[in-house]
């Protein structure tokens, strides 16, 4: 018996108490995220910039992002208890029965051609995303209007974040919808195979949202314009040509709009990119700032960064199909949440509980990954000559962005996918010493 055969044997054995086991994993991941927090709490609490900080007179800096950080992490631990509380009153109380019976329900008004489980595990989907909404906005709120705006980084009004939240609702509504209905088609179509089908529709589905976003997503929130002609566009032109990036075209988008936060990216297909500026960032940073941030991003292009982050998201998404297929056929796992016949939509929602210490796992390596390829962007920047304003630039969005600048190192390998200040400017002085 293989390894993976004596694993489904077990796991589909009769005596397993789910409902306790997914309030147990609910309740380590809580107790894990609660001691990460309270580790990085202490950090803030200490009020002493790291040494190499303390040499780019970062003091007052670091008393500004130290107080966002702090606000920011009180608000994260009030809001794990809450996700906490519901998720054991979802697994306690049944709440994906009562779900599915109101989804039921509400396709018990369409068309009969248009009902069926594809039908309802899409109305199931709105009703969740329409909870998990409103069960959040609470924090988002004061997240926003309460906490951005006392370390003034909030550009937007009530009515306008409403609209947009409303925006960003719908959006995801409809994209979520289109990724359940076409997976849920393709497992009824592939049967047996449809692991393997499933990962190569969903690996699609990601690739195209992606390369659409700035297109159709993106101008639904901010407005962009072509970057008007002299010193930065003729700049970034040349930078684009000495490494034979091929930039379509440089935009700026209103991003001062909503938020003081500086930004830049690039996307687009193989054979043509577009530049995405923030004008916060247009406004603020020099000439020489701006480019060094692009020749960071081109960095990221040339050496193949976007592939080896799509590869990886793509095993991540195969090594969670391969353990869903585990459990698809338990009908321990499924009755203990007081299904009978349960549906596929709902067999992975149930699934995604008993996820939880592999997702912890995952991103734990998705940000080593990220902080490699950071490291690696800065390096590409600084062997282009811009060695000095990459860590200007750097410390400027770290100072714009209120970034946190110390960190407890569990609390940062979990949660930032890149590396702290001090340690890209470290790596920085380093790779210049190389270049000498
Ligand atoms: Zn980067």
């Amino acid at each position: 018996m293989s390894p993976l055969s004596n694993i489904a044997s077990w796991v589909n054995s009769p005596g397993l108490n789910w409902s306790q086991i997914i309030i147990s994993l609910s309740t380590a991941k809580f107790i894990f995220m609660s001691y990460m927090n309270i580790r990085q709490l202490g950090v803030l609490q200490r009020g002493k910039p790291p040494k190499t900080l303390e040499a780019e007179a970062m003091q007052a800096a670091y008393d500004k992002s130290r107080a966002y950080s702090l606000d920011k992490i009180k608000c994260s631990i009030a809001f794990d208890i809450w996700l906490y509380c519901d998720s054991l009153i979802y697994i306690k109380f049944n709440v994906y029965l009562a779900l599915w019976q109101a989804s039921a329900y509400a396709s018990s008004v369409l068309p009969g051609s248009a009902k069926g489980e594809i039908t309802q595990s899409v109305l199931l989907a709105a009703i969740e995303l329409l909870a998990h909404n409103l069960i959040i906005l609470p924090f988002m709120y004061y997240r926003d209007f309460y906490l951005e705006e006392k370390h003034d980084f909030n550009n937007s009004t009530s009515s306008q974040w409403l609209i947009d939240k409303s925006k960003e609702s719908l959006i995801l509504l409809v994209i979520h919808s289109a990724l359940i209905a076409g997976t849920l088609k393709v497992v009824e179509l592939a049967e047996d195979l449809f692991i393997w089908y499933t990962w190569l529709f969903i690996s699609i589905f990601i690739i195209v949202v992606g390369t659409l976003y700035p297109y159709l997503i993106l101008p639904l929130f901010y407005k962009s314009k072509p970057l008007g002609l002299g010193k930065l566009k003729d700049s970034i032109d040349s930078l684009a040509h000495k490494n034979g990036f091929p930039l379509a075209n440089v935009n700026v988008v209103n991003g001062s709009k909503t938020s003081s936060h500086t930004s830049a990216f690039f996307t687009g297909f193989p054979w043509s990119k577009h530049i995405f500026l923030y004008d916060t960032m247009v406004d603020k940073f020099e000439v020489e700032e701006t480019t060094a941030v692009l020749a960071h991003e081109i960095g990221h292009w040339a050496l193949n960064h976007m592939l080896i982050q799509s590869v990886y998201l793509q095993l991540r998404v195969l090594l969670i199909l391969s353990a869903f297929s585990l459990f698809y056929r338990n009908p321990y796992l499924y009755s203990s949440f007081g299904f009978n016949h349960t549906p596929v939509y709902v067999k992975f929602g149930i699934f995604c509980y008993i996820l939880t210490p592999m997702n912890c796992a995952l991103q734990f390596m998705s940000n080593v990954l990220s902080r490699k390829h950071e490291y690696e962007a800065d390096a590409y920047a600084v062997n282009q000559s811009y060695r000095e304003h990459t860590a200007t630039a750097l410390v400027k969005n770290y100072k714009n962005n209120g970034g946190v600048l110390d960190a407890h190192w569990l609390y940062s390998a979990y949660h930032h996918s890149h590396p702290l200040l001090h340690e890209r400017l470290q790596a920085i002085k380093q790779v210049s010493h190389k270049i000498k």
